[in-house]
């Protein structure tokens, strides 16, 4: 099976319904990517991700080439042999993780560079080694190297982020005609920025169709800007994108996030958000936030959801228990609570898919802006883990 996204309902910025074919079988969107950054969930045992609603896995280019390195990956299988994960894979070029090293200021006409984030000294990462590390770690779908500002309201940053882009863009999608474009069985998407910027969002974008992407990502958007701001960086990209082609939504994973996303045209996303949340106590339910350390939770034999078919709640563990467990830092409750936020994550998507369908998409995203209304600007932003570093 080749690469091919094909269009079921939906058009250039409201919700939408597809199938995404890859080499590694097919994907329904919207869909949600659980992110394994470093090759392997944290916690989560492979054999599980299915069970949870996982079709698509996201890893990171750059944190393995900075260890254990392509060639050891490449013994292993490649991407998929270290995931142990049959199913597509997405890596990210490492643009994001890059710049939120501080390295902004280090940009170069032909690259970045960057500190060794295992070994110290200096790496220069450029569109060549990001394209070249994703061709040998052999992902259904690799990411272009973006420059990703820190500062999306500061428009001289903006602009000169836009411009390299775009230039690097170009140098990529040349390699990846050159190794055949989807005949290497790995399909190469381009990244919006633009940060809050109308104009310099569209002018990216139109520029990128030019070049012939297989996809298009909106980048930039994660980075503690806030819902609003967010929200107005998706809304100035997805009109001047094709409408059949897919659209992702790099590094975003909270409900409201999500939803309010997809109402204006995106189909897939990433983020650490559920399992990151799980680790540090919180679930996420149909009726909003459950703070799992909080007092009230002592003596509650209930489980996380009643009714949720994930494996911590199935399996009734109390919510006592995993306050309790927390408190005494045991390996189980940071592992069960991501499993059920993930499951959430991937139920809250399909019941979207089914809601596009059947037309009443409305009534779930009024229901998810009642119970996860958004905060005030940075401080909502950051806790809900949409910070740099998070994508
Ligand atoms: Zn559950």
């Amino acid at each position: 099976m080749s690469f091919h996204f094909e269009l079921l309902q939906g058009g250039a910025a409201e919700p939408r319904l597809g199938q995404l074919s890859t080499p590694h079988g097919k994907v329904q969107t919207p869909a949600f990517m659980p992110v394994a950054t470093r090759g392997m969930m944290r916690g989560i045992a492979p054999d599980r991700m299915r069970p949870l609603g996982t079709e698509m896995m996201l890893s990171n280019a750059f944190h393995l080439f900075a260890r254990p390195g392509v060639d050891k990956v490449r013994a292993l299988g490649g991407i998929h042999g270290m995931l142990a994960w049959d199913g597509p894979v997405l890596t990210d070029s490492g643009g994001f993780q890059v710049f939120s090293l501080g390295a902004l200021d280090q940009v170069r006409r032909d690259g970045v560079r960057v500190d060794h984030p295992v070994y110290g000294g200096a790496v220069h990462w450029t569109p060549e080694l990001a394209f070249e590390t994703q061709a040998g770690l052999g992902p259904d779908v690799a990411m272009v190297l973006d420059v990703c500002p820190d500062r999306p309201t500061d428009r001289a940053t903006v602009q000169a982020a836009v411009d390299r882009t775009l230039q690097w863009a170009q140098v990529q999608r040349k390699l990846h005609q050159a190794r055949g474009g989807l005949q290497s069985g790995q399909a190469l998407f381009g990244i919006v920025q633009g940060g809050v910027f109308a104009d310099l969002r569209r002018r990216c974008s139109e520029h990128l169709v030019d070049l012939a992407f297989d996809g298009y990502a909106v980048g930039g958007v994660s980075v503690g800007e806030g819902h609003a701001a967010m929200m107005q960086g998706v809304e100035t990209s997805t009109p001047f994108l094709p409408t059949g082609q897919i659209r992702y939504l790099m590094g975003v994973g909270t409900p409201l996030d999500l939803v309010e996303s997809i109402a204006r045209g995106i189909d897939l996303f990433d983020c650490v958000f559920p399992t990151r949340a799980g680790r540090f106590a919180t679930a996420l339910t149909r009726t909003g936030r459950l703070h799992l350390l909080n007092a009230c939770h002592a003596e509650d034999p209930r489980p996380i959801e009643e009714g949720c078919a994930c494996p911590a709640c199935t399996s009734a563990v109390p919510r006592g228990a995993l306050r309790a467990g927390f408190k005494a830092k045991e390996l189980n409750p940071p592992i069960l609570v991501s499993m059920h936020n993930l499951y959430f994550i991937h139920q809250l998507m399909a019941r979207v898919r089914q809601a596009i369908a059947s037309g009443s998409f409305a009534e779930v995203r009024a229901e998810i802006s009642r119970h996860y209304p958004p905060a005030a600007g940075k401080a909502e932003a950051f806790k809900n883990g949409a910070r740099p570093g998070s994508r």
